[in-house]
């Protein structure tokens, strides 16, 4: 019997943990400083809060999720997603009674039982971002900035920002409209996805990656055309606060996303360093979801970061994370000695040294090739002439100096 993980998941093991960390730890330092807070939402909700926030005619909910039924057969989801969840919380926690904005940010893994290719799980991790209670546009380019700040911070530089506005429930309609006339002669010709599309929510045709539909909607009408004077204002607003901010930017006016709940701005992030066209980060605003879901009329804004996408630049671009390497190795010869060892050992961890052992009876050449394998700084040998002299050897196995210290000097020599 072999087991092997299932489908479309990965295990995330040293030395790659350490570029996970590295992501998460600069995401929380960054992001406190703009006051954001984190936020542990389950893994698992009811399968209607994702029916009802993410729409039931997205890819999502109609292939991706993983739903089943629990043992007293209610419809139980993993979460595909952050932001539902998060709203769930925020109403049913009222902290819309807080102060606003209420910003929030989590990171853990998300599942999508989509057809596993490179790059794609359907375990992925995201860290994510949410901010409950301003509509105006300052938090748009803060949130943008933040990101900015995050992604330069890991050492990407090389970034495009895409950003668009879909509009709102006022002007929305008038633009789907406008969809739906430019699209009946053509939709023979379309995708089967984008034909369900076009009678249920024709603004996802504008997403498609096949190549037909991009032919297809060629000289479409653009949604920045159709926006309201309320939401033409806000996405006026929002560019030239992130010219002020220098955040280069460019519209893109398909970036449309393929949630239902999005509305005004949206936005995605793009890296040369992954050499194509694909988002490292995506968010937008979803002003009407927490009155949707039964929370008092609150706009929102937020954005998710793919973690495998990110750690995959990171590795490419930044050769520095590897497993950390022990301060000391303890190589001894002998029980006393193996006794001895640990004492000092223990000594040496509570002053934050890492230390590691030679065990099993090695010979004191194969515990210096371990020592030597792990990039210890220092070995130190202990044997029986050791432990009744009380002076230990130690050696250098970056510069090769070596020399002796009293066993009970050890600490002051490391530390
Ligand atoms: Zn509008
Ligand atoms: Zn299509």
């Amino acid at each position: 019997m072999k087991y092997t993980a299932l489908k479309g998941v990965h295990d995330i093991f040293p030395p790659d943990v350490y570029v996970w960390q590295k992501v998460e730890t600069t995401a929380k330092e960054v992001f406190s400083v703009y006051g954001f807070h984190e936020i542990r939402v389950p893994i698992m909700e009811s399968t209607d809060i994702f029916i009802r926030s993410i729409g039931e005619t997205s890819d999502i909910v109609e292939k991706e999720m993983y739903t089943f039924p629990d043992k007293a057969n209610r419809s139980i989801t993993l979460r595909p997603e952050g932001t539902a969840p998060v709203v769930r919380s925020f109403i049913e926690n009222h902290l819309y009674n807080q102060p606003s904005p209420q910003k929030f940010f989590y990171s853990g893994p998300m599942f999508r039982y989509e057809r596993p290719q490179k790059g794609r799980f359907r375990q992925f991790y995201q860290i994510g971002v949410e901010a409950f209670g301003v509509s105006e546009a300052r938090l748009d380019a803060e949130i943008i900035s933040m990101l900015k700040l995050f992604l330069e911070r890991l050492g990407l530089t090389e970034l495009n920002f895409e950003v668009n506005s879909i509009g709102c429930e006022k002007c929305r309609p008038d633009y789907k409209k406008a969809l739906i006339d430019f699209f009946p002669d053509k939709v023979g010709g379309l995708c089967p996805d984008c034909n369900r599309r076009y009678t249920q929510n024709p603004l996802r045709i504008l997403d498609c990656k096949v190549a037909a539909c991009i032919e297809l909607r060629k000289g479409a009408p653009q949604v920045i055309n159709y926006l309201c004077i309320d939401c033409k204002e806000h996405f006026e607003e929002f560019q030239s606060l992130l010219r002020l901010l220098n955040v280069t930017y460019i519209i893109n006016p398909n970036m449309v996303r393929g949630l239902d709940y999005y509305t005004r701005t949206t936005f995605e992030v793009t890296s040369e360093h992954l050499g194509s066209q694909k988002a490292v980060a995506a968010g937008g605003r979803y002003d009407r979801l927490v009155e949707e879901f039964g929370g008092p009329p609150t706009p929102a804004i937020g954005f998710a970061i793919g973690m495998e996408r990110l750690v995959e630049i990171l590795k490419t671009h930044n050769s520095t994370f590897r497993t950390p390497a022990p301060g000391a190795f303890l190589a001894t010869i002998g029980n006393d000695a193996g006794r001895e060892s640990l004492k000092i050992a223990e000594k040496l961890r509570s002053k934050g040294i890492t230390v590691e052992l030679g065990y099993e009876g090695a010979s004191l050449k194969s515990q210096m090739r371990k020592a030597d394998k792990l990039g210890a700084n220092y070995v130190f040998i202990i044997g029986e002439d050791e432990l009744k002299s009380g002076k230990i050897k130690w050696k250098n196995l970056k510069d090769g100096s070596q020399g002796e210290v009293g066993i009970k000097e050890i600490e002051g020599f490391m530390v």
